[in-house]
């Protein structure tokens, strides 16, 4: 049968246009005002209110000198006085309903939107997002909160009847489960922040969400802005803080499941504590990294080739779980190809993330960049460096910058896990060797995003069949999956599944239930 159109009738939100330059002033503008008024305060949210303590600031990853925030911590007392508000509030949001729910989500999507220009200034400065990757964020955030809340509406708000012998009726319903945990990561502090939060309010759980600790300011304003616009205070509460506060939230007694983005080892971590702790056994999502390749073959066109593996790899500082770590190259024209990439990286710009002209921004922190740098060297010993792209040391010294390294790799041994950040390894195969890398690859045990380049069915079909992945890509880029379009997540060590911004999402947030009534 011919595949069906699959999903709730909604559109994605129309993003912001980056050509007019009306908008661009209008950004500038937002940018300024955002830039005199830092740092800005920001901390935990219980109940609508806003905690003060012992401030920490948080300097910006374009230049260290900027001090974007001041933030004061959760503590023990916090979180534990954020679930048991939640839980009361539980109830009450629960059995609104799923229209009802979705109503509230959709003035949230609103908001969010008008408040486009203020939301892109603070991922700029506190993520050192560029301006396209600042137009897709909130654009990502409020498609999230439109998607749920259409299936909220569609799967939360009625009975479903189910067959039966005659004589008995069956319904089938969803409900919420409890207090959910929310536990995001820095790389896409809005998005997936609110992608988390509107999943679980819209099944009808409860949220204590923790933003990752380099970026609390976003979900900090997010948070403000959802409750003016009409959120109910006690079902989203936010406790930011570093990963201590991320372990008391997975250890309280009043969890009821864990929606968490991040890296594989984190991932693993949650699982620990949740398998050891007494009662109920809980649900946890979880979506982690990649170690994502690109497969080119002769037949694949060369310019194409180069435009999208440079954006896959590079896009975002390589900053993204979906982002290109592996290029492998037919021997036959990887000679042209290495070229063209080298040729490429030249072009890009590094630099201020609030300019229109920078394609690369810095990447999150120190801790970042000294990974990096240890990578790099690294692959000085093991491998080849093949190019490095201009990085001026003005920019070095002012904040968090790696110049995008291309590196041939000897085989795949060398690469055994996910490297986060602009570096992307090529390996030249021959065609006899394909099958082998292929499996070497699949072995490694991650499934999150795969590329192929080729005009040839034949070599698709292959690579599919012996890499798994989440979200395959034909001859495009493999970044950017868009809600309701490209529902996003892998498996194995790349995560538990369901998919983002799909229809399956929703049901592990909730519980099934089916009541049988003999008439
Ligand atoms: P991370 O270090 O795993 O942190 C993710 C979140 O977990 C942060 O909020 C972190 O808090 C928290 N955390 C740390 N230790 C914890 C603990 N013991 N218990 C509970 N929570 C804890 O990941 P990241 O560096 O922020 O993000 C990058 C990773 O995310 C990459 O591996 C990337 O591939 C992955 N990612 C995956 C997807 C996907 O959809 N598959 C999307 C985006 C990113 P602190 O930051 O405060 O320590």
């Amino acid at each position: 049968a011919p595949p069906r159109l699959y999903g709730p009738h909604r559109e994605n939100a129309a993003g912001t246009d980056l050509s007019q330059k009306d908008v661009r002033d209008m950004l500038a503008e937002a940018q300024t005002r955002f830039d005199k008024a830092m740092p800005h305060a920001c901390g935990p949210v219980i109940s609508g209110k806003v905690k003060t303590g012992t401030e920490r600031g948080q300097a910006s990853p374009a230049d260290s000198s900027v001090i974007v925030s001041k933030i004061t911590e959760a503590d023990e007392a916090m979180v534990d006085a954020a679930f048991t508000a939640a839980h009361k509030a539980f109830d009450g949001w629960d059995r609104q309903g799923g229209a009802a729910r979705a109503a509230i989500l959709r003035k949230l999507a609103d908001a969010l939107e008008g408040e486009t220009g203020r939301f892109m200034a603070i991922l700029t400065r506190e993520a050192g997002k560029t301006l396209n990757d600042g137009v897709a964020e909130v654009r990502e955030a409020v498609d999230f909160l439109r998607y749920y809340a259409a299936e909220a509406e569609t799967k939360f708000s009625h009975a479903d009847r189910l067959p039966g012998p005659a004589g008995e009726t069956n319904h089938m319903e969803l409900a919420g489960k409890g207090v959910f945990a929310c536990i995001s990561p820095w790389n896409f502090p809005l998005a997936i922040f609110t992608g988390q939060i509107a999943a679980a309010l819209a099944a009808g759980n409860t949220v204590v969400a923790k933003p990752a600790e380099q970026t609390p300011l976003v979900a900090f304003e997010a948070v403000k802005l959802f409750q003016k616009a009409g959120l109910p205070k006690d079902v989203l509460q936010l406790v930011p803080g570093d990963g201590k506060v991320g372990a008391l939230m997975t250890g309280h007694p009043l969890l009821a499941g864990v929606a968490f983005t991040g890296s594989t080892e984190v991932a693993r971590i949650i699982n620990r504590t949740l398998a050891s702790r007494e009662g109920a056994i809980l649900p946890l999502i979880a979506e982690t990294g990649g170690l994502n390749a690109m497969f080119v073959d002769t037949s694949a066109l060369k310019e194409q080739v180069v435009d999208d593996a440079i954006l896959s790899a590079f896009g975002s500082a390589g900053q993204r779980c979906s982002a290109l770590r592996i290029l492998f190259l037919p021997r036959e024209t990887s000679d042209g190809l290495i070229e063209a990439l080298k040729g490429a990286m030249d072009a890009l710009a590094l630099g201020d993330p609030a300019d229109p002209a920078t394609d690369v921004g810095p990447v999150i922190d120190d801790e970042a960049l000294a990974m990096l740098t240890a990578h790099a060297e690294r692959m000085e010993r093991d491998a080849t460096i093949l190019h490095r792209a201009p990085l001026s040391d003005e920019l070095k010294a002012q904040g968090h910058y790696f110049a995008p390294l291309l590196v041939e790799l000897p085989s795949l041994d060398v690469a055994d896990r996910e490297v986060f950040g602009p570096i992307l390894h090529v390996i030249r195969y021959k065609r006899a060797d394909l099958p082998k890398l292929a499996a070497q690859l699949a072995g490694k045990g991650y499934g999150l995003t795969l590329g192929v380049h080729s005009r040839l069915q034949r070599f698709l079909d292959s690579v599919r069949e012996a890499v798994p992945a989440g979200n395959t890509y034909v001859n495009r880029n493999m970044t950017g999956a868009v809600v309701g379009v490209q529902p996003f997540g892998g498996e194995g060590l790349s995560g538990t599944g369901p998919k983002a911004g799909g229809p399956h999402y929703l049901y592990r947030f909730a519980a099934e239930r089916v009541v049988t009534i003999n008439i």
